[in-house]
C-alpha cells in the first residue's frame, strides 16, 4: 500500500529495528517506546484495522498472536506478564492505519487505560 509507513517498514523501504520476521508477519521496535519492551507486531499484508478482519483474513491475526507468544517467551517476560494492545479507529487511539498489535513488557501496567 502506497504511503503506508508500516508497509514501507515491511518492505524495508524505511529502516526499523526488526526483531522477528517470517513470510506473513514482521515485528519491530516502536520508535517511541512506552515500556522497556515495546514491540509492534503486524501482518505484512496491508489491513487497515480490526474493522477489516473477517473469515478470510482472521488467520493472519492468529499468526500475529503466535509471534507475540514466541517473543514473550524469548524476551523472558511471559512469567511476570505483559500487555498486548490493539488501538482501533479514532476513539481507540489508532494513529497508523495498518493493523498492529503492541507488545509491552518489562514494567507493571495500570488499569483502566487512559
Ligand atoms: P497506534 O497509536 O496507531 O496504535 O500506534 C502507532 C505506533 O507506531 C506508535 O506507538 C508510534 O510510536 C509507532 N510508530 C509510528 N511511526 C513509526 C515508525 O516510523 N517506526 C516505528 N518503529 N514506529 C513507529
Ligand atoms: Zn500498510
Amino acid at each position: 500500500m502506497k504511503d503506508c509507513i508500516f508497509c514501507k517498514i515491511a518492505n524495508k523501504e524505511i529502516p526499523s529495528n526488526i526483531v522477528y520476521e517470517d513470510d506473513k508477519v514482521i515485528a519491530f521496535k516502536d520508535l517511541n517506546p512506552q515500556a522497556p519492551i515495546h514491540i509492534l507486531v503486524i501482518p505484512k499484508e496491508h489491513i487497515e484495522s480490526l474493522n477489516q478482519i473477517d473469515e478470510r483474513n482472521a488467520n493472519l491475526i492468529s499468526d500475529v498472536m503466535l509471534v507475540i507468544r514466541k517473543l514473550a517467551k524469548d524476551l523472558e517476560i511471559e512469567e511476570k506478564g505483559y500487555r498486548v494492545v490493539n488501538n482501533c479507529g479514532e476513539y481507540g487511539g489508532q494513529t497508523v492505519f495498518h493493523i498492529h498489535f503492541h507488545l509491552l513488557g518489562g514494567r507493571k501496567f495500570s488499569w483502566p487505560p487512559g
